[in-house]
C-alpha cells in the first residue's frame, strides 16, 4: 500500500475511533488535505480517488457524526480500487446510535434541497435493544464485512442463536405501516400501496428493478462518449430557458472541476435552476452525451456534494415506480427504513447453513441489495436472498414429498400377460422410454404408497398410450381411473383414443368409459355420476368440468392430469380428494428444464421419455417476412395436392376472444374464397360451442376438411398424424415453448411436416427466438432459451405453483437451485419438523412463504 494511503487510513480509523468528532487532527481532518494532496499526487494515487478525498474532507466539519462516518466509509469503498491484488481493507465501525446526541445530531441533516422531506422513521428504539446494545455481534459482523471474496466465509462463522431478543422484536416493528415514517401521509401510503407496499417491512423487501452504476468517478477531462459516470464540480452558471412553444423548460448549466467544464442540460426539469446555485458543488452521475462536438450530459442525477451520496456516485438502486413516485424520493425512504431496521433483521439462517453455503448474513444482503457498496457486495446480497427462497421452496417441496409418502393405499396389481397382451395389440412398437415408463408405472400401482409421478415428454413422444396403459392396469385390478385436459377438444380426442386402446387391448366394456365435459347434457351427466358412483363405469375422460362437478367414485384408484403445465396444484388436490389417497400420474408436453423440474416438482418422481417413436422425419421450420406470404399458400398448396393436412393459426394474442375470433372469421373466408378455393377449410376458435368443435376436429381427423384454420386453441395434446404444415401468423407473439407446441402438431405420423412461422412485423425475421425454432427440434433446448428470456412464466402459467413469487432467484440458476436443495436437505434430515429452536425463524419463514398469494387457475 502507498504511505500516502496508509497514512489516510490511519487518520479515518483514529477519527472512527473517536467517534467522529472531527479531531483526528488539530483543527479538524480538512487540514490534512494539503499536504496529504501532495504527497498522494507524487505517489501516483489516481487524481480520481485524491478528488474523492477532496471533497468529503472538505466538507466535513459540519456533518452529523453519522453523516461523517459515511462520508468517510464512502473514501474507504473507493480507496479499494486503489490497492493491488492480495491488499484489504476494513469497513469503519457505525455511529454508536445509542447516543441520543448523536442521533439528535443526524436528524439536523440540513434537507432544504429536497423535494420531499427526509424520511426518518418516528418510532423509537426500542428500549431492548439498546440495553443488548453493546454486546450485539452485529456491529462487529458488520465491520467483518470481508472485502474481497476469498474471504468470504470467514463471515457468519459466529454462533449467534438463539437470536437475541433485540432482533426479533425488531421484525414486528415491520409490521408498522408506512405512515409511520415521517414525511409519508395517508396520501403518499395510498400511491405506495399501489406497487404493494403497505408496511415498513414491504419497503425492505422492495428490491431494485435494476442499478446505475455510478460508482466511476471521473475528471471532466477523461470523460468519454457513452460512458456512465459520476462527475463532481462546481456550478459556473445556470440557466433556465423555455422553448418557443412554451412547453418545454430547458435548464442549462455549466459545471466544471479544475480540469474542464461540461454543458449539462435538464429538461421539463425547471426547479434546478432554482436548487442550483453559481459556485455550488454537485455530484452528477449519468450518461456522457454529445451534441454539437461537444461533451454533454442530459439529465443526470445529481445531488449536493455534503450530504451522504445516495443518487450519485455510487451504484444507484432502480426501483420499479407507479405514477406519483419517484426513484430519488423511493430511495430516500428505502434508504431511512433500510439503515435503520436491515441491521436489527433476525437471520433465519442458522449459521451452520451460512457457512456451508458461503452466504452473507442477512442484514448486511438486505442493506446491500439497496445501496450495494461495490458489485462484489451487490452479487453477494443478491446471491443470499435468492438462496433464501430457493431454500424455502425447496424445504417445501420436501415437505410435501415426506406426507405423501407416508399416506397408504390399496395395491393395484396386474400379471404380466395383460401387460404383454395390452403391448403386443398396439399397431406400433413400444419405445424403450416408453416400455421404462410403463414398468416405472406399473411399479408404482403395486405399492401401498400412493404413486407421485411425472411423465415428461416431448410433443408427440407417446405419452397417451402409456396414460392408457395405466387406466387399463387399473380397470382390470377394479378400481377406477380419471384423465383430465385442459380443453374439450383434447379430452374428446382422448375419449377416441381410450375407446380404442381400452376395449381393443385392456377388456374394458365400451360402456364402462365415458366423457364428461362442460357441453355433455345434464341428464348425461347425472347418468355418469351414478355410474361412477356404483362403480359400473371405470374410466371417466374430463376437463375442469369434471374437477367442478360433484361427482363421487366408487373406488378412485388412479388421477391423471394431462398437460399439467394448464393446471394448478389446487386441481391436483381437488382431484385427489375425489378417492382414497388415489395413485397419481401427471403428464406434461411442455419440456420443463431440469432445473426448473427439481424445483417445481420436486415432490413427484420423475419419468422422462427421451426418445421419440422410430420413423419420424425432424419437421423442418422456415421463418417467413410477411410480404412471403404469398409464398407459403402456394408451398400449402403443394401439400395438399400430395394429400396433407394444414393448420393456419391467428392468434391475436392481445385483444379480446371476440377480437381473436374475428380475425380468425375473417382469415377463415379469405383464405377458403380465395386462396385454397380448391379444398376445404375449417374454422376452429374458442367461442364456437363445443359440439361444434367436436364437429370441426372429427371432420379434420377424417380428412374431409384439409385446412383448419384456428385460434390457438390447439395449442396443446391435438393429434392428426395426417396433418403436415403448421402455418402461425403473429409468431413473434409466442413463447418459445408455446410455438413448439404448435410445430408438435405436425410430424406425428411418417410424412415430412413444415412449419412455417410468419411475424407480423418486417424485421421479425431477425428476431432470435425465432431463429432458434429453425435450428432446433429439441423442446428442451427451446425451453432452457424461453426460460432464459421470458422467465418461468410460459411454464407455470399464471402463477399456480402455490408458493410466494420468487423475487430474487431465478428458476434458470441451477447451481444455486443444487445448493439450495443440498442445504434443505441436509437440514430435513436433521430437523424435519423444523422443531428445534434455531429453526424456528425457518419455520415462520416457511408459513409465510408457503401460503402467501397462493397458486391460481390459468
Ligand atoms: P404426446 O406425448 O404429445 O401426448 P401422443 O401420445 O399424442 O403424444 O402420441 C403422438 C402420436 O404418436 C400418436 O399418433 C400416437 O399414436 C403415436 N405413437 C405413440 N407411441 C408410438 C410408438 N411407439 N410408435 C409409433 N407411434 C407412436
Ligand atoms: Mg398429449
Amino acid at each position: 500500500m502507498k504511505p500516502s494511503l496508509i497514512k489516510l487510513l490511519k487518520y479515518l480509523r483514529l477519527e472512527a475511533d473517536r467517534g467522529y468528532d472531527d479531531r483526528a487532527i488539530v483543527g479538524g481532518l480538512k487540514k490534512m488535505l494539503e499536504p496529504w494532496q501532495e504527497e498522494a499526487r507524487s505517489e501516483g494515487v489516481s487524481d480520481a480517488f485524491i478528488e474523492v478525498v477532496v471533497s468529503r474532507l472538505d466538507d466535513y466539519a459540519p456533518l452529523s457524526p453519522k453523516s461523517r462516518r459515511e462520508a468517510l466509509q464512502g473514501i474507504i469503498v473507493r480507496m479499494r480500487k486503489e490497492l493491488s491484488a492480495g491488499e484489504t481493507i476494513e469497513n469503519l465501525p457505525e455511529v454508536d446510535q445509542t447516543s441520543t446526541s448523536a442521533r439528535a445530531a443526524s436528524e439536523k441533516i440540513p434537507t432544504k434541497t429536497e423535494q420531499v422531506p427526509l424520511a426518518t422513521p418516528e418510532v423509537a428504539p426500542e428500549p431492548s435493544r439498546v440495553l443488548s446494545k453493546p454486546t450485539e455481534p452485529e456491529e462487529e459482523e458488520r465491520a467483518a464485512i470481508p472485502t474481497t471474496k476469498a474471504a468470504e466465509p470467514v463471515e457468519g462463522v459466529k454462533d449467534e442463536s438463539p437470536p437475541p431478543p433485540a432482533e426479533e422484536k425488531s421484525l414486528e416493528a415491520l409490521e408498522a405501516p408506512l405512515t409511520t415514517i415521517q414525511g409519508i401521509g395517508p396520501k403518499s401510503a395510498k400511491t405506495l400501496a399501489k406497487l404493494g407496499l403497505e408496511t415498513l417491512g414491504d419497503l425492505l423487501w422492495y428490491l431494485p428493478r435494476r442499478y446505475d452504476d455510478y460508482s466511476r468517478l471521473e475528471t471532466i477531462n477523461r470523460l468519454w462518449y457513452g460512458q456512465e459516470v459520476t462527475v463532481i464540480g462546481a456550478v459556473e452558471s445556470i440557466d433556465l430557458r423555455v422553448v418557443r412553444s412554451g412547453k418545454m423548460k430547458i435548464t442549462e448549466a455549466i459545471v466544471s472541476d479544475g480540469t474542464g467544464s461540461l454543458r449539462i442540460t435538464w429538461f421539463n426539469q425547471p426547479w434546478i435552476a432554482k436548487q442550483l446555485k453559481p459556485g455550488k458543488p454537485v455530484v452528477l452521475s449519468g450518461k456522457v452525451d454529445q451534441y454539437l462536438g461537444r461533451l454533454t450530459m442530459n439529465n443526470p442525477d445529481w445531488e449536493p456534494i455534503e450530504r451522504q451520496q445516495l443518487h450519485t456516485n455510487r451504484i444507484v438502486p432502480v426501483y420499479p415506480l407507479t405514477s406519483g413516485v419517484t426513484n430519488k424520493w423511493l430511495r430516500k425512504v428505502i434508504h431511512s427504513v433500510a439503515s435503520r431496521y436491515a441491521p436489527r433483521l433476525p437471520d433465519p439462517l442458522p449459521n451452520s447453513i451460512r457457512t456451508s453455503a458461503e452466504l452473507m448474513p442477512l442484514k448486511t444482503a438486505v442493506q446491500q441489495i439497496h445501496f450495494p457498496d461495490d458489485l462484489d457486495h451487490l452479487h453477494d446480497a443478491q446471491h443470499r436472498l435468492a438462496f433464501d427462497e430457493m431454500f424455502l421452496l425447496q424445504l417445501g417441496v420436501l415437505r410435501q414429498k415426506k406426507e405423501w409418502e407416508k399416506l397408504e393405499t390399496e395395491p393395484i396389481l396386474v400379471d404380466d400377460p395383460f401387460i404383454e397382451h395390452f403391448v403386443t395389440s398396439l399397431p406400433y412398437k413400444l419405445t424403450p422410454a416408453q416400455t421404462r415408463a410403463l414398468e416405472a408405472i406399473r411399479d408404482d400401482l403395486s405399492s401401498k404408497t400412493p404413486m407421485n409421478r411425472l411423465l415428461q415428454g416431448d410433443v408427440g413422444s407417446g405419452k397417451t398410450v402409456i396414460a392408457a396403459a395405466a387406466m387399463g392396469i387399473t380397470a382390470s385390478a377394479g378400481s377406477q381411473s380419471t384423465i383430465i385436459a385442459p380443453t374439450s377438444i383434447l379430452a374428446e380426442q382422448h375419449y377416441q383414443t381410450l375407446l380404442t386402446l381400452l376395449t381393443d387391448n385392456a377388456g374394458v366394456e365400451k360402456d364402462a368409459i365415458r366423457l364428461l365435459i362442460g357441453a355433455t347434457p345434464e341428464a348425461e351427466k347425472s347418468e355418469i355420476r351414478t355410474g361412477l358412483e356404483d362403480g359400473s363405469i371405470s374410466v371417466v375422460i374430463g376437463t375442469h368440468a369434471l374437477l367442478e362437478d360433484p361427482v363421487t367414485f366408487q373406488k378412485l384408484g388412479l388421477v391423471i392430469i394431462d398437460e399439467q403445465h394448464r393446471f394448478g396444484v389446487e386441481q391436483r388436490a381437488t382431484l385427489r380428494a375425489k378417492g382414497d389417497n388415489p395413485n397419481l400420474l401427471v403428464m406434461t408436453a411442455t419440456p420443463i428444464p431440469r432445473s426448473l423440474a427439481l424445483t417445481l416438482y420436486g415432490d413427484l418422481d420423475l419419468t422422462v421419455l427421451d426418445e421419440l417413436p422410430p420413423g419420424r422425419q425432424p419437421i423442418e421450420t422456415r421463418v417467413l417476412r410477411p410480404q412471403e406470404r404469398t409464398r407459403a399458400y402456394s408451398f400449402i398448396t403443394s401439400q395438399l395436392e400430395q394429400g396433407g393436412q394444414a393448420f393456419c393459426i391467428f392468434p391475436l394474442v392481445e385483444g379480446s376472444e371476440k377480437v381473436q375470433t374475428k380475425a380468425a372469421v375473417d382469415e377463415y373466408e379469405k383464405l377458403q374464397k380465395e386462396v385454397f378455393n380448391s379444398f376445404q377449410v375449417g374454422l376452429l376458435h374458442g367461442r364456437m360451442r363445443p359440439d361444434e368443435k367436436e364437429q370441426v376436429m372429427g371432420e379434420f381427423r377424417e380428412g374431409e376438411l384439409n385446412v383448419l384454420v384456428s385460434t390457438s386453441v390447439v395449442e396443446v395434446g391435438v393429434d392428426i398424424p395426417n396433418a403436415t404444415v403448421m402455418l402461425v401468423e403473429g409468431a413473434n407473439h409466442f413463447g418459445l415453448a408455446q410455438l413448439h407446441q404448435f410445430r408438435g402438431r405436425v410430424g406425428r405420423g411418417e410424412r415430412k411436416s413444415y412449419c412455417l412461422l410468419i411475424p407480423d412485423f418486417d424485421d421479425g425475421t431477425d428476431d432470435e427466438r425465432l431463429a432458434a425454432m429453425e435450428s432446433t427440434n429439441d423442446g428442451f433446448k427451446l425451453a432452457e432459451l424461453d426460460l432464459d428470456q421470458r422467465g418461468p412464466g410460459d411454464f407455470l402459467g399464471t402463477r399456480q405453483s402455490g408458493f410466494a413469487e420468487l423475487r430474487a432467484a431465478r428458476l434458470t440458476d441451477v447451481k444455486l437451485i443444487e445448493k439450495a436443495r443440498r442445504e434443505a436437505t441436509r437440514l430435513f434430515q436433521e430437523d424435519p419438523e423444523l422443531q428445534k429452536p434455531e429453526h424456528a425463524l425457518i419455520a415462520q419463514e416457511m408459513d409465510r412463504f408457503w401460503t402467501e398469494e397462493k397458486g391460481e387457475m390459468s
